[in-house]
């Protein structure tokens, strides 16, 4: 399990709800295996809809399977220009991810942290804390729904990888 942004809240006492996002397809563009930060574009709606949910006092926890880096597509420094992109956009539109986790694995290698395992929550949990009973997890595949079910740390929802818009869907 890789860090990009670790977790934090401003009020770390109070369990409140999280929203976990996947990254491709359901916050930005899916590329297939970004490595370019000219690439990174927003999926319309999404940082309304993250600007939204932080103000009713969701985390906003990003989690991304990027198994470019264990398949060598990409380095770890592409993989941070690419994230540092997406921040500055997100930061831009007022909005941004509370913490970021990512799997750099290889499907084959068995790891616990690659989507629909849920070494991402894991890892989250470490230094956040969420009320399952009202959290989500928002994916474009049906892995990232597995890994919300598996989790049991809240509700699972897959956005059509056709019609990313999570406001109106
Ligand atoms: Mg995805
Ligand atoms: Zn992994």
């Amino acid at each position: 399990m890789t860090v990009w942004k670790r977790c934090s809240s401003s009020d770390p006492g109070n369990e409140g709800p999280a929203l976990f996002l996947d990254r491709d397809g359901v916050v930005i563009v899916d590329r297939g295996y970004l490595s370019d930060p000219d690439q990174v574009e927003l999926l319309p709606g999404v940082a309304e809809t993250m600007r939204a949910a932080a103000d009713d006092g969701y985390l906003l926890i990003g989690v991304s399977n990027q198994s470019g880096l264990g398949r060598g597509l990409f380095t770890a420094g592409d993989l941070g220009r690419v994230m540092a992109r997406l921040d500055q956009l997100l930061a831009r539109e007022g909005t941004g991810f509370n913490g970021f986790y990512y799997c750099p694995h290889i499907p084959q290698k068995g790891c616990r942290c690659r989507k629909p395992a849920t070494g991402l929550f894991d890892e989250a949990a470490e230094s956040c804390r969420w009320d399952p009973t009202r959290s989500w997890v928002v994916g474009d595949k049906i892995s990232d729904v597995a890994f919300g079910q598996k989790g049991g740390w809240g509700r699972s929802w897959c956005a059509p990888a056709t019609a990313p818009n999570m406001r109106t869907r």
